[in-house]
């Protein structure tokens, strides 16, 4: 067992507005010194250097938010007016991205680190971040998930500094069905940030998707169309309840199902023989239907089914929210600070042994389809997707 810090590091979640207001004292000059004192890992945890929990699962794949702002209003997401944001000194620096990125990599074995957000390309230090990350040793894999509002301008700067794979969302190539859906009429920017990403030369870039009822359901095929003619590979998303209104309901959701039979008015699915190991998306070769279950097949065709078929007990995410508290599970209802025992001297075994005990107590899974299940305070912009 090793000395850390002893300060109450882990807190309720307890809504946008709080949890940034608290976090926000933290970033500027005059907040008061903590006190330092002993806290241990939890007793039942057997002395193993990774990020493992109760379940026998291991936290390989760190999800680092740069910012909990964002340029679109998705609905799913953020509500129209927006959030209370972050201010800057309570964001990490690079220098405390860094910190953290290593001790992942050097201390748990981690091997993937995915920057997202809100919208990491809002992060005009975003090149420097990636850039450091690369020169970790060993060299993580790199990627990220944007809206790729902006991104046609940096994209060859982030694929220089050592960002391997782009994510990008994109719900409709209609125009007004996207302006809709994110509440800014930024299409044609996301689809040249999307060539660019082709032109920088990075691995490749998945597209995320999010169906509604009645919003862009019946785009299902034109939006795989889209993809496969561009050599993307789309992932349809089952849209969770993380959104800002917590308006989320069952109907107002397509599940995997729904998902499956929208595009097989046109195309014949059949799964995928790659091992998933891991992976949230369960792929699917693309066929035509006229062509039949021997024809050509056309590539194919992701569904992360988060809600209908969780994959939880697979799970190997832990998270970094913008302001440096992980977070065990999109889902939680706390969350363990590591950025103010950072910022109060706190040595990379002390930081190690707070994200340990925070994943140690990762919950088996998100209970979403059970009675009690509440949805978190917090939605997806303010965590990190
Ligand atoms: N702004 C970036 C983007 O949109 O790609 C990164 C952050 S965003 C929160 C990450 C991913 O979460 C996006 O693919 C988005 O579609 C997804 N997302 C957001 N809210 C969601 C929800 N309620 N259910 C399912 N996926 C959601
Ligand atoms: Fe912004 Fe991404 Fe949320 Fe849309 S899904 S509002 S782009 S953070």
């Amino acid at each position: 067992m090793s000395v850390g810090l002893g300060i109450p590091v882990v807190k309720p979640a307890s809504g946008a507005g709080a949890a940034l207001a608290d976090s926000s004292a933290r970033g500027l000059a005059e907040a008061p010194p903590k006190p330092r004192g002993a806290v241990m890992l939890p007793s039942d945890r057997p002395d193993e250097a990774g990020l493992i929990d109760r379940f026998g699962r291991s936290g390989t794949d760190l999800r680092i938010s740069l910012t909990d702002r964002c340029n679109l209003r998705c609905t799913y997401c953020m509500p129209a007016e927006g959030l209370p944001f972050l201010a800057p000194p309570s964001l990490m620096s690079i220098d405390e991205i860094t910190r953290f990125a290593r001790i992942a990599v050097t201390e748990f074995g981690v091997r993937q680190v995915r920057f997202t957000g809100g919208e990491p390309l809002l992060r005009k230090d975003l090149v420097e971040i990636i850039r450091a990350v690369a020169a970790l040793e060993p060299r993580p894999e790199i990627s990220m998930t944007t809206n790729a509002i902006g991104l046609s301008s940096r994209a060859e700067a982030l694929a220089e500094a050592g960002l391997d794979r782009i994510n990008v969302s994109l719900d409709s190539i209609e125009p007004e069905t996207f302006a809709k859906i994110t509440r800014r009429p930024f299409l044609s920017r996301v689809l040249a940030g999307i060539d660019a990403v082709g032109a920088a030369g990075l691995v490749s870039t998945k597209i995320n998707a999010v169906l509604m009822p009645g919003i862009n359901d019946d785009q299902a095929v034109e939006l795989l169309e889209w993809a496969l003619a561009g050599g993307h590979q789309l992932r349809f998303i089952e849209q969770m309840p993380l959104d800002a209104d917590h308006v989320w309901n069952r109907d107002s959701m397509i599940t995997a199902d729904g998902i499956r039979e929208r595009l097989s008015v046109r195309y014949l699915l059949s799964p995928d023989e790659a091992p998933r190991d891991g992976a949230p998306a369960e792929l699917f070769q693309v066929r035509e239907r006229s062509a039949g279950a021997d024809g050509p097949m056309l590539g194919l065709v992701g569904i992360i089914a988060s809600v209908s078929e969780p994959f939880c007990s697979d799970c190997r995410r832990t998270r970094l929210t913008a302001e440096g508290a992980v977070r065990s599970c999109l889902f939680s209802h706390t969350e363990t600070d590591l950025l103010g025992p950072l910022r109060d001297g706190a040595d990379d075994r002390e930081l190690a042994d707070l994200w340990r005990g925070a994943m140690w107590a990762k919950p088996s899974g998100h209970n979403m389809n059970s009675a009690g299940f509440e949805q978190p305070d917090r939605p997806m912009s303010a965590i990190g997707g």
